[in-house]
């Protein structure tokens, strides 16, 4: 979902080639997959609502345990939004080289072919097998198709992900464009409320962002947002999102010298894990948060070489 009035993936890439020239060459490879996430869930939006696949109403028990509202989730009547959904996303991605080589087969494997008759069907297996992080399953899956696992597997979460983009779209415009488990601040993980994945990067609020009265004197309150199903959620200022320590002294920040626009990378003495994070009072406009996302990796690479770790790999590097 993205945020109220923020730019889009194209208006958000041209500023962050502004600001970075450097980095040109390697956005503009991204881009189109970023854009296709938005583009692809709204296009799911409709088949998806036909089949009655939709995110479960809240669980107040299940919440207050931590489990997210996919979690268990078979993905049952999946199977043909993931088909459309790997129509605009595989050509995208098999330019690169760890997919060329596996590029008939995904595209064979995402339409249906060969249809196993009788058995489940293979990619709505994968599709439960990625959101629920099981590897084991993921194999299993990938040597009846005859496609390495580690491929596999990647082509699968960039499929899912427009899926679960439409599925949270329909989920917070039906709840009147409010995130459900934001009211009260129930939900005190650093993973998604929805599909469970750690957060790709958190922002801080600008005050005509709060949703509160009281709040828009200041704000500034923290947000995580997810690459993998689009959810934002409201997290605690001080908490790491990886290990949950609010020991004073143990969340630390760096930015870039010279401007940073209210980009800056959170990190924790604790656990060393680190989130990329923007704060949108120092920034003059609303980002596209998955496209600001590749667009900080020049503090990747410096929290990098602080032998800092990642709270999510994203996508560009997972291969
Ligand atoms: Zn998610
Ligand atoms: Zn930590």
């Amino acid at each position: 979902m993205s945020l109220p009035s923020s730019l889009s993936v194209s208006e958000t890439m041209k500023i962050l080639v502004e600001r970075r020239p450097v980095l040109e060459p390697v956005l503009r490879a991204f881009e189109p997959v970023i854009d296709a996430f938005g583009r692809l869930a709204g296009e799911l939006a409709g088949p998806l609502a036909a089949r009655g696949v939709a995110i479960p109403e809240l669980d107040l028990e299940r919440e207050a345990q931590g489990v997210s509202l996919l979690a268990g989730w078979d993905c049952a009547g999946t199977a043909d939004a993931l088909a459309q959904s790997a129509k605009g996303m595989l050509p995208l991605l098999v330019k690169t080289d760890a997919l060329k080589k596996s590029a008939g087969a995904l595209e064979d494997f995402f339409a249906g072919k060969p249809a196993c008759g009788g058995e489940r069907d293979a990619r709505e297996a994968l599709a439960q097998a990625v959101l629920s992080g099981d590897d084991d399953a993921v194999v299993a899956v990938a040597e009846k198709a005859g496609i390495d696992a580690e491929v596999l597997k990647f082509a699968g979460e960039m499929c899912l992900s427009p899926v679960l983009r439409a599925m949270v779209d329909g989920y917070v415009k039906a709840h009147d464009g409010k995130n459900p488990w934001d009211a009260g601040n129930r939900w005190q993980q650093g993973y998604c409320p929805v599909c469970g994945a750690f957060a790709t990067i958190a922002w801080l609020a600008r005050p005509s962002q709060e949703d509160n009265p009281f709040l828009q004197a200041g704000g500034g309150r923290r947000h995580l947002h997810c690459g993998a199903c689009g959810a934002d959620w409201l997290f605690k200022r001080i908490a790491c999102p990886s290990c949950g320590s609010e020991d004073k002294g143990s969340s630390n920040i760096f930015k870039q010298s010279g401007t940073s626009w209210g980009e800056r990378i959170d990190w924790c003495e604790k656990c060393k894990a680190y989130c990329p994070t923007i704060d949108f009072r120092e920034s003059e406009h609303v980002l596209d948060l998955d496209a600001l996302a590749l667009g900080m990796m020049h503090l990747d690479m410096i929290a990098h070489d602080k032998q800092l770790k990642p709270l999510k790999v994203s996508f560009w590097n997972a291969l």
